[in-house]
């Protein structure tokens, strides 16, 4: 091993003798294969995104991600800010080994049941998004971050998602200590050393130290236990980091081990080249980027001990307290209002949502329905993604990509004799609210999602090629 940070293929990290360290760590875990690792980290990330099944068909002549129904690796970065189908939630891009999360939940059996589920760690939404795809459509899914800024990322990109029964809250994991035994799946994607991101985020090397190895173990400590409390008996939590450290993954895992909980084996093919764990007693899955097409990540799957009887909260509790027209009526909805917002809830989980809202500083719930303009209501800009909204209540307005990108930009359409309102489109895929105003369309799009760059920084996706 080199003595500088940068070793011959090298993990440059900051500190040389945080690199020593890492490098110590890691050929104890790998032996002589640390070089094939070493190499891996000094060539540039694999590119992939996953598809929204509900919005779209997906790629042509791409690569399928093996382990993810709806992953695509592409050949290339593209500029995805300039892709309209990206701003309208058609797609996520998101890295392959994180994809994994897939087999998890298919090998926890809850993904056909209609369940509470929890992601405590949401931001900026990649599991939350997926975990939308996998789950019943039916399922109460919270979407929880302590960071308030990284909660109105991780807000937005589930509202363009557009699944109905979402929930975004914003706290620490102390704050659902109230609401012990209420999900039945619980998922912690857990802050963590990032080691396994060495590749994508040179902060990512230029912060790593041992200390911090310690740091995150016990935020990861912290984060479990409150999870684990918040687990009904007999429910599943998955854990995942994007780190190698034993510290920080293998030993949580045993933790809950030693609380009642035991490892269930998440599914992989041989050819796929993960690395399975029994460190600690445990059955759990390791990527690292020399063997699997992804960056580097740890994920396992426990399941609580106990039996999961009914439902954890009574359902249908509640009467329906609104009408919503912009929707389709594929549910009971309950209208609710929250900070000059209007919020669609599927009526069955009304009971559960107010318990939820009443324990934790809650930001959305439901399907985004209406925001208040003087003393009237016009539609949410979240609602124009809802996969519930009733498009025959709106004027469809198509927009080619020349227009979708001014419109994203937040400035107004010149067109002639535009009136009302109408639903901006782009290849059919709803994207905005638009206004009428004689020779233009001024547009709704949020000021905070705008495209800000002047031009592209690369080639346009091509999705069709
Ligand atoms: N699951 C996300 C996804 O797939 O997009 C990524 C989550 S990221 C690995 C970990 C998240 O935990 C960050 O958004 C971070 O702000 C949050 N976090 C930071 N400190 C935390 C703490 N002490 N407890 C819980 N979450 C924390």
């Amino acid at each position: 091993m080199g003595r500088s940070g940068r070793h011959r293929t090298g993990i440059p990290i900051g500190v040389p003798e945080a690199n020593s360290a890492l490098v110590a760590r890691l050929r104890e875990q790998l032996g002589d294969e640390v070089d094939g690792l070493e190499n891996a980290l000094a060539t540039e990330p694999v590119v992939s995104i996953r598809v929204n099944p509900n919005k779209w068909s997906g790629p042509q002549n791409t690569e399928p991600v093996p382990w993810c129904g709806t992953g695509h690796y592409l050949a290339e970065r593209p500029a995805f800010t300039f892709d309209p189908l990206l701003h309208a939630g058609a797609y996520y891009v998101q890295e392959a080994s994180s994809m994994l999360l897939e087999q998890a939940v298919l090998a926890s059996g809850l993904a056909n049941e209609r369940i509470a589920a929890l992601d405590l760690c949401a931001a900026p939404g990649g599991k939350s998004t997926h975990l939308r795809s996998l789950l019943h459509a039916d399922t109460l899914l919270v979407s929880n971050e302590i960071d308030p800024k990284r909660a109105t990322v991780l807000q937005e990109n589930l509202w363009k998602w557009g699944a109905a029964n979402s929930m975004v809250t914003c706290a620490a994991p102390q704050r659902y200590a109230h609401l012990q035994e209420v999900f039945d799946l619980v998922v912690v994607d857990a802050p963590c050393s990032g080691e396994g991101m060495f590749r994508k985020d040179a902060f990512a090397r230029e912060q790593w130290k041992p200390a911090l190895v310690k740091q995150c173990s016990a935020m990861q400590h912290d984060a479990l236990e409150h999870a684990w409390n918040c687990l009904r008996p007999g429910g599943m939590l998955i854990y995942s980091t994007c780190t190698w450290e034993i510290e920080e993954n293998e030993a949580q895992v045993a933790a809950l081990m030693a609380r009642g909980g035991h490892t269930i084996a998440i599914p992989t093919l041989p050819e796929w080249g993960m690395h399975r764990t029994s460190r600690h007693g445990i059955d759990a899955v390791r990527c690292y980027p020399h063997r699997v097409r992804g960056e580097g990540s740890f994920i396992a799957l426990l399941r609580k001990a106990g039996e999961r009887t009914g439902h954890a909260v009574p359902r249908n509790t509640q009467e329906v307290t609104g009408t919503a027209p912009w929707l389709l009526p594929s549910r009971a909805w309950n209208l609710i209002e929250m900070n000059a917002q209007q919020f669609a809830i599927d009526a069955t989980w009304s009971a559960m949502v107010e318990r939820i809202r009443s324990a934790v500083p809650t930001w959305s719930s439901g399907v985004p329905y209406a925001e208040r303009k003087g003393i009237t209501w016009r539609p949410h800009p979240g609602l124009a993604f809802a996969q519930d909204l009733d498009r025959s209540r709106f004027h469809s307005i198509p927009l080619d990509h020349t227009q979708a990108i001014t419109m994203l930009r937040g400035n107004a359409l010149s067109t002639s004799d535009a009136r009302g309102a109408g639903l901006a489109t782009y290849q059919d895929v709803p994207l905005g609210w638009l206004q009428g105003a004689g020779d233009r369309w001024n547009n709704r799009w949020p000021a905070a999602w705008r495209i800000r760059s002047a031009r592209p920084s690369a080639p346009l996706v091509s999705w069709s090629a």
